[in-house]
């Protein structure tokens, strides 16, 4: 099959597997607790290495107290570590949480910038961020996120050989239509939690399995979808 087929037809199994995962998870949306863009984006700072729920646990109390970003820029930074401590890492978290207020209040008026470039200058913020940011607080698909299960599934699923990323991206840019780029990295972590897991993917039960070239269970139609 020459290289043009055989990228047709990954598209083709990128965009089945997407009206699978939306069939399968019709109400997933993000699962982070916030109000506004400066607390969203506070938030996805402390998940990285830690879940969404522990990061609704210490939310609350963080937002009561610091609002915002001018509470958060001039907050006590040891005051701050002690409300974040329960997601890991909290030292540099709380760190890159001040000084992207900081940011936020002295540059943009206090409120987080709608443009890719402008969030990659801000501490903490990497693409996978600034992705979830754009996304839920402004409605803009800019890129898709990959965090852990986006990775491991995209992977599995034989959409990427790329294990950085941002190339990770790169290729599933080429493969989505850019509307669902959000929602297909949201309904794949959905999907990652309850089925493709980590250690042991479920492949007995999952919907996706025909189409999967790491399914476990059909060795004969795996190897049908792993040459494309
Ligand atoms: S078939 Fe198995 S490896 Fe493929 S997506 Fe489903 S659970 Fe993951």
């Amino acid at each position: 099959m020459s290289i043009t087929r055989q990228w047709a037809a990954k598209q083709q199994r990128a965009l089945e597997i997407l009206i699978r995962l939306k069939r399968l998870y019709p109400d997933a949306c993000c699962t982070l607790n916030y109000e506004t863009p400066v607390q969203l984006l506070v938030a996805t700072i402390l998940s990285a290495q830690c879940t969404d729920e522990r990061v609704n646990q210490v939310t609350p109390a963080l937002f009561a107290r610091y609002p915002d970003a001018a509470a958060l820029a001039g907050a006590d930074l040891e005051d701050l570590e002690r409300l974040v401590r329960s997601t890991g890492f909290y030292r540099n978290k709380a760190k890159n949480i001040q000084a992207a207020c900081r940011t936020l209040a002295t540059e943009y008026a206090g409120k987080v910038p709608k443009r890719m470039e402008q969030l990659l200058t801000l501490p903490g913020v990497a693409r996978k961020t600034a992705n979830v940011v754009l996304a839920h607080a402004y409605g803009i698909n800019q890129g898709v996120t990959v965090d852990t299960h986006v990775k491991r599934l995209s992977q599995r699923l034989g959409l990427t050989e790329q294990t950085d990323p941002v190339r990770i991206e790169r290729d599933l840019i080429r493969l989505l239509p850019q509307p669902d780029w959000e929602n297909w990295s949201i309904r794949l972590i959905y999907h990652g939690r309850a089925v493709c897991k980590a250690r042991k993917p479920e492949c007995a039960v999952c919907d996706l399995a025909d189409l999967c070239p790491s399914a476990e269970l059909a060795p004969a139609e795996t190897k049908k979808v792993n040459s494309v």
